[in-house]
């Protein structure tokens, strides 16, 4: 049952279960009226590391990052892989601003980290998109659009960088 709920790559939670629980939270965050954020990210030019260092190399980057991943958050906080080089925290308890300060201090440590696979060393960015919950967020859906929109824009931006949701 375990199994089902994890990515086998990662050990992080898998997309279905995210977002079963991306409904649920939405719901505990309007009913509670507690704030309640989502950080989504993706891997910047990660066809090049594929294609510069090959795919086995490529999964040990998504490997290191999800271990970052899940060594930056709080016990509270749900951590999942989302696509191929797709991840997403939810925070709990949190609103954009802190989960700001998360994005960036994530982003900050995978700008600095070398990944060594195979006597080769692997150098790479993330880009990241935040969105709190809000009286608009008309359901999960939503939600994930509007973090996905803010993505979309730090990727515009020029990438390794995290943008905040201004709906
Ligand atoms: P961008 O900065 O715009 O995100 O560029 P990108 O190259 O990261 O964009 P894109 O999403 O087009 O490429 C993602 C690549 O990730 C394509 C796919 O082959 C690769 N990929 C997806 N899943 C895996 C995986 O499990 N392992 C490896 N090694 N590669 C994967
Ligand atoms: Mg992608
Ligand atoms: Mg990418």
């Amino acid at each position: 049952e375990e199994m089902a709920l994890r990515d086998s790559l990662t050990g992080l939670f898998n997309a279905r279960y995210l977002q079963m629980r991306l409904q649920e939270e939405l719901a505990a965050a309007k009913r509670h009226r507690i704030p309640v954020s989502l950080v989504l990210f993706d891997i910047d030019h990660f066809k090049r590391v594929n294609d510069t260092y090959g795919h086995p190399a490529g999964d040990e980057v998504i490997r290191v990052t999800a271990q970052i991943l899940r060594e930056s958050v709080r016990a509270t906080d749900l951590t999942g892989r989302y696509g191929g080089e797709e991840f997403g925290v939810v925070l709990i308890d949190t609103p954009s601003q802190g989960a700001e300060i998360l994005a960036e201090r994530l982003r900050g440590k995978i700008e600095a980290l070398t990944v060594h696979f195979d006597g080769q060393e692997i150098r790479f960015t993330i880009s990241l998109g935040i969105a709190q919950v809000s009286d608009r967020t008309e359901n999960h859906t939503h939600w994930i659009e509007c973090a996905d929109q803010a993505l979309y824009q730090a990727k515009n931006g020029g990438r390794n960088r995290s943008e905040v949701y201004a709906g």
